[in-house]
């Protein structure tokens, strides 16, 4: 991660014109060059209108108001051109089949360069690199339709990334694949930030994962952007949490129970291999041992 910020959004609020309630509210919020960031929340609480708002879908290909803005790379996303945009931000959505239209896997990634006007030379190298990213090289000739889940999943990913973006939008990649497409999707996500330095912002309801994968978490709540921090600080905010309809991680829980029966352990896990080392340490004091160093 970087201290670079490549997306800001400045008091921004929409409201669909087809809604009362307002989708975002007076968000404020800096996302860094390089970062993983994880947006949490219940149903309805603004996470697909957030990711809409960043790839300037909302508010140029939606009917609503909008105040404030958002500024991708410098660039105001109420005055550039979606074809701009998606030269920073790729967007990849949770239905894998609505976003596949071409008959092959290779027609289906040339179809934003093509739009671009990409010369052919360039167009074939940048759809050999992005198809190698998601390991569906040698599938080009395939029908989309024939893929798996998770294949389709990191077909749409493919086609995002030949575009060649600073930031990657993933709103609720997996909750249409099955267990192992769903890891493949989280794998081919933490790759890219980890090898690329890829800017990652993902909606997604696998609370788990998101403690484990993100710098930062951002949670949701009627529109409104109700916590932000790191996993850690985040998810011990258990009851916090509950309070907008988003669970804690299970170790997370753990140790919020061992805390109320006046037992914790000596701070909050966020992940399963956080939490081994703490409990040994807890269950060692139990015992009247010292702890680990
Ligand atoms: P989910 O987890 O169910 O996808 P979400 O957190 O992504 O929910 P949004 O889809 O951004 O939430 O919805 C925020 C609010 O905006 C909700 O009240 C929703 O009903 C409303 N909304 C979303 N899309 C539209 C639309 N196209 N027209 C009118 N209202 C909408």
């Amino acid at each position: 991660m970087t201290s670079d910020p490549i997306i800001r959004f400045e008091d921004l609020s929409y409201r669909y014109t087809s809604s009362e309630t307002a989708a975002l509210l007076d968000v404020e919020l800096t996302i860094f060059a390089g970062e993983y960031v994880a947006v949490i929340g219940a149903s309805g609480a603004g996470k697909t209108s957030l990711c809409l708002a960043l790839t300037g879908i909302i508010p140029n290909m939606t009917m609503g108001s909008m105040t404030g803005r958002v500024v991708v790379n410098g660039q105001d996303t109420a005055d550039t051109l979606a074809r701009e945009l998606a030269r920073t931000v790729g967007i990849v959505f949770d239905n894998p089949e609505f976003q596949l239209s071409q008959t092959t896997v290779m027609e289906e990634v040339a179809l934003g360069l093509e739009n671009l006007g990409v010369p052919r030379a360039e167009m074939l190298e940048r759809i050999a690199e992005a198809l190698g990213i998601v390991g569906l090289r040698g599938l080009e000739e395939r029908s989309p339709l024939a893929l798996s889940g998770g294949q389709q999943q990191r077909l749409a990913i493919a086609a995002a990334l030949a575009m060649d973006p600073r930031v990657l939008v993933l709103d609720e990649p997996t909750s249409n694949l099955d267990p192992i497409g769903k890891e493949e999707i989280f794998s081919v996500a933490a790759d890219l930030q980890r090898e690329r330095g890829m800017t990652i912002v993902i909606a997604e309801h696998e609370i788990e994962v998101m403690a484990l994968y993100a710098d930062r978490v951002v949670v949701m709540d009627g529109g409104r952007i109700a916590m932000t921090g790191t996993p850690r600080d985040v998810f011990r905010e258990v009851e916090a949490l509950e309070s907008v309809g988003v669970r804690a991680p299970q170790v997370t829980q753990l140790a919020y129970q061992l805390e109320q029966r006046g037992e914790p352990l000596a701070h909050y896990p966020s992940t399963l291999e956080e939490a081994v080392g703490l409990v040994d340490d807890w269950e060692r004091q139990r015992a009247g041992e010292p702890d680990r160093l």
